[in-house]
């Protein structure tokens, strides 16, 4: 019978790389409690609406790379491509802005999906962590998620980080601006690719973050939109960078981003590395002040990011950086032979319940056999119980590391295990 493989573009994940996922979760959740954000967990279905909506029709998202089908009751339906759009729904649903609390702060993990071409770092399903504060403008906010998202790539060891920075205005000073920039890039049409030909008039901003070095060219002389900015929106900026100069955030301001999604209002960032190849963005974030009475909420300032796990594996794997990863069981039990395994069985029981990471050969194998398989395990200490040792008490426990071995009583191989176990961190 013929294989059945994976989706193309979406990967499993498991042992040996689930430990890197593993610590890069945990370490994420901690600094989580320590910001102050909680997790939220919504569904990875939504309707089709919410995203046509929410992250705009004219992005490319929605008008190429959505998984949009009809359910069984004729209703559009689309795996999410991004996770801002749910947890602004969730937010409206539950009416959670008007819930007493001067602002709300989420965090989440989730699989998200968009019909991309596959290559390194572009998956189309791909995991991304990210925040979303809810309630208030201060710019002290889009500070601190900028200075989240940095502190979590430094927590992993990434260097040759870029924080890019940018403001792409409001719905007061972006109109005003867009036509100036309309005017300005239509001079220069005929050095325009394709697709920034039809942006032109749709989403114009969208052709200055455009790779094609013809339009990077046509852009470098136009005027940028954080250069014409409203007095609000420059005032905000500027407090931005007052407070990410306080806290020692290094960034650059990058006057051509502009993010590709259309929900954006003023601060907009992204973080890069130079350590990915094509695709070297590895969060980026900004603020959405429109979004959540454009989903049918009151009106409700926000900022948040979102940043993607599988590219920072990347990077923490090319620079070769070394993390505390979750350890294999200790101890691995070796019954000697098919006699010795109720004896055996009944010791790793015990000492599981006593938090000791534990697993039992349970095949009749020579003792070689046994110590290699330990070995392949990653277990410290080998417990032999050939027939001796279950009427004698008296158990062999070997550390496999030292390359020693002594005899323990049962009676005292918990304490024996743990102890040893404790020294060796
Ligand atoms: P975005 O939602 O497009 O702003 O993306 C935020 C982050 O998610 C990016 O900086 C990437 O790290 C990651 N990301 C976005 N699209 C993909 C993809 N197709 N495959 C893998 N990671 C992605």
């Amino acid at each position: 019978m013929d294989k059945i493989t994976a989706v193309k573009g979406m990967e499993d994940i498991f042992y040996p790389d689930i430990r890197v996922w593993h610590y890069i979760e945990n370490m994420i959740r901690e600094q989580m409690r320590i910001f102050g954000y909680t997790e939220i967990r919504t569904p990875i279905l939504e309707k089709t609406e919410l995203f046509v909506r929410g992250v705009g029709n004219t992005t490319d998202i929605v008008k190429k790379e959505m998984y949009t089908f009809n359910d069984k009751g004729e209703r559009s339906m689309t795996m999410r491509p991004e996770g801002t759009a749910g947890v602004v729904r969730s937010v409206v649903e539950h009416n959670m802005t008007g819930a007493g609390a001067p602002f709300l702060k989420f965090y989440y993990f989730g699989q998200m999906y968009r019909y991309e071409r596959p290559q390194k770092g572009r998956l189309r399903q791909f995991n991304q962590f990210g925040v979303e504060c809810f309630g208030t403008d201060s710019p002290y906010v889009d500070a601190e998620v900028i200075q989240i998202l940095y502190l979590l790539l430094k927590k992993l060891g990434l260097s040759d980080l870029d924080v890019k920075l940018n403001s792409i205005g409001c719905p007061e000073c972006r109109p005003i601006f867009r036509e100036k920039a309309i005017a300005y890039l239509s001079a220069r049409k005929e050095s325009l690719c394709a697709e920034c030909r039809e942006r032109l008039e749709i989403n114009p901003l969208r052709v200055y973050d455009c790779k094609v070095p013809s339009c990077a060219a046509a852009v470098s002389g136009a005027p940028f939109m954080v250069d014409n900015l409203c007095s609000g929106c420059a005032d905000h900026f500027g407090k931005v960078v007052a407070a990410l100069g306080d806290v020692g955030i290094p960034y650059t301001l990058t006057k051509t981003l502009v993010r590709g999604l259309d929900y954006y209002t003023r601060t907009a960032f992204e973080v890069t590395s130079k350590h990915l190849g094509a695709q070297d963005a590895l969060g980026g974030g900004g603020r959405y002040d429109n979004l959540v009475d454009e989903l049918g909420g009151p009106k409700t300032s926000a900022v948040g990011f979102a940043m993607g796990i599988e590219r920072i594996i990347i990077a923490i794997k090319s620079q070769n950086i070394k993390l505390e990863l979750e350890k294999p069981p200790d101890v691995y039990i070796i019954p000697l032979s098919a006699g010795e395994f109720d004896y055996s069985f009944k010791l790793l029981w015990d000492l599981r319940l006593e938090g000791i990471g534990a697993q039992m050969a349970v095949a009749e194998k020579k003792a070689g056999s046994h110590f290699k398989d330990a070995d392949k395990l990653g277990a410290r200490f080998a417990v032999v119980i050939g027939s001796d040792e279950v009427t004698s008490e008296n158990l062999t426990v070997k550390d496999l590391t030292a390359h020693s071995q002594e005899k323990i009583s049962s009676g005292n191989i918990v304490s024996y295990l743990k102890s040893k176990a404790a020294g060796s961190n």
